[in-house]
């Protein structure tokens, strides 16, 4: 199984998880770039995998229906388009060898999901959508923090290696942010460079990792709600 980033629109990843044959594309913002990307490799589409409902995660969803067989899963909610499988927590999808299962994830959105990839011989994939980004959250649109910081919780409890694909590329802004709060902290400071030099070369700061997120995120750093809920009021003004 492998996969492949696919980047959209100004800042957004799209991801096309596939075996030989057949695959999944998470968040499809841009039909155009995903139907080529099936061409190229000679795969049929078997499900279009949404994590919430905002417009950058959902607008190829109209062109891919037209184009292929594919079913939309997602989280039960009317503001998706052509949903064909509204999924609850532990759901799961199999795909090739590997299966996806669904985690409630809400916080950013009301009732935002992620998914949870296992295939043999390799690490846990994790795509959540706008819930944790590298080195930082989603924005509290229609959730409360409480919500963000207990599904924040729950990813951060994932086994260190589990892979992080998250919806947008925010990793050099979050990490100044980051180092707003802490100046002189080696781990950000380190985690920028590096970040930097990765955009540099024009390459994704995607996957991350659990275990460097529990290391360079201020968000899974901070251990308690309030701290939590006034950091991200904090950034919403950065
Ligand atoms: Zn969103
Ligand atoms: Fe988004």
């Amino acid at each position: 199984m492998e996969i492949v980033i696919l980047p959209a629109l100004a800042d957004n990843y799209m991801y096309l998880i596939h075996s030989d044959t057949e695959a999944a594309i998470v968040d499809p913002a841009d039909a155009d770039v995903v139907m080529r990307a099936l061409d190229e490799r000679g795969l049929t589409l078997k499900y279009i995998l949404l994590t919430h409902h905002h417009y950058d995660h959902v607008a190829g969803v109209p062109a891919l229906k037209r184009h292929t067989a594919a079913q939309v899963v997602g989280p039960e909610d009317d503001r998706i388009p052509a949903l064909d499988h509204p999924v609850l927590e532990g759901r799961a999808l199999e795909l090739g060898d590997g299966t996806f299962t669904v985690l409630e994830t809400p916080g950013h959105g009301d009732r935002d999901i992620s998914y949870l990839f296992k295939a043999p011989s390799r690490p846990d994939a994790l795509f959540c959508g706008d819930t944790l980004f590298v080195s930082g959250c989603g924005r509290l649109l229609e959730g409360h923090a409480e919500a963000l910081w207990a599904s924040l919780r729950k990813l951060a409890a994932l086994p260190d290696d589990t892979a992080l694909y998250c919806g947008h590329e925010y990793t050099e802004d979050n990490l100044l942010f980051a180092l707003s709060l802490e100046p002189d902290d080696a781990v950000y400071r380190n985690r920028l460079l590096a970040v930097r030099e990765r955009l540099r070369e024009g390459l994704p700061t995607v996957p991350s990792t659990i275990g460097l997120e529990k290391q360079a995120n201020p968000f899974l750093r901070c251990d308690s709600l309030i701290a939590f809920s006034e950091w991200r009021r904090k950034k919403d003004r950065f």
